[in-house]
């Protein structure tokens, strides 16, 4: 198994200032991490933060990526165009962007396409509600938001990062346990070893207010390879103490 990977999801929030000095004290805490790591600022921050990161074990990636190729998509910003940053991840299909912005599957399976063409690692996030966890249908909604972008991906599904965030767990402090995220990993974990031989490879990160005092339970799980850390991702302290527990 690869090593596990920590990814900091800033969502909308930062500045230039307050992003030099988070990236700073991040990269005179970090040392040698003994896992990959990522973070994830808004877009317009990407040139800011491919300039701080540069020569660091901390890779860059985005919130979000066009499904189309460059042409007329006012105000979308194409895979080719991050990878030009030398974006090294996407987010595709988070629940926020599916709940604000109307994406669904297809439109998900499509980003990660786009990713994958340019070189850049789709982090394709699926979830379930609470409504439809309380109704018994985690399995078959995970299930269903993965297999779109298995589907329209074929082979190339070993080069993903997956990434399940329930969306009851998301910026609310209630975290799934570790059971219960594990229960849903192996399910994905499945699903993605009947699509490719080389299932190993494929990270499954688990999000939803993961943090310092949470995390190393969650991450010894057999099937959770990483996390995606949103607010928790905002404060060094908290983030380093996250990574320090990824090994
Ligand atoms: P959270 O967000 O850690 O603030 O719950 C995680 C995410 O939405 O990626």
């Amino acid at each position: 198994m690869s090593r596990k990977l920590i990814v900091g999801n800033w969502k909308m929030n930062g500045s230039l200032a307050s992003n030099d000095a988070l990236v700073r004290e991040l990269l005179e805490g970090i040392g040698q991490p003994a896992c990959d790591v990522a973070l994830c600022p808004p877009g317009i921050y990407v040139a800011q933060l491919q300039n701080l990161l540069a020569g660091s074990p901390i890779e860059l990636g985005v919130q979000n990526v066009s499904m189309n190729e460059n042409g007329a998509y006012t105000g979308d910003v194409s895979a080719e165009m991050l990878k030009d940053y030398g974006v090294r991840y996407a987010i595709v299909g988070h629940s926020e962007r599916r709940q604000h912005q109307a994406e669904n599957d297809v439109h998900v399976a499509l980003k990660a396409k786009r990713a994958l063409a340019a070189g850049i690692t789709p982090i394709v996030c699926v979830g379930e509600t609470l409504r439809e966890r309380e109704s018994g249908m985690t399995e078959f909604i995970v299930k269903r938001q993965l297999s779109a972008v298995i589907h329209l991906n074929g082979h190339c599904i070993s080069e993903i990062v997956v990434a399940y965030e329930p969306v009851w767990a998301i910026g609310t402090g209630q975290t799934a346990t570790p059971l219960q995220a594990q229960n849903v990993h192996a399910v994905l974990r499945a699903q993605i070893k009947a699509a490719t031989e080389h299932a190993d490879r494929v990270r499954i990160l688990y999000g939803g207010s993961m943090n310092a005092a949470n995390a190393g339970e969650l991450l010894s799980q057999p099937d959770i390879d990483g996390g995606l850390i949103g607010g928790a991702s905002l404060k060094s302290a908290d983030f380093l103490k996250i990574i320090a527990a990824a090994r």
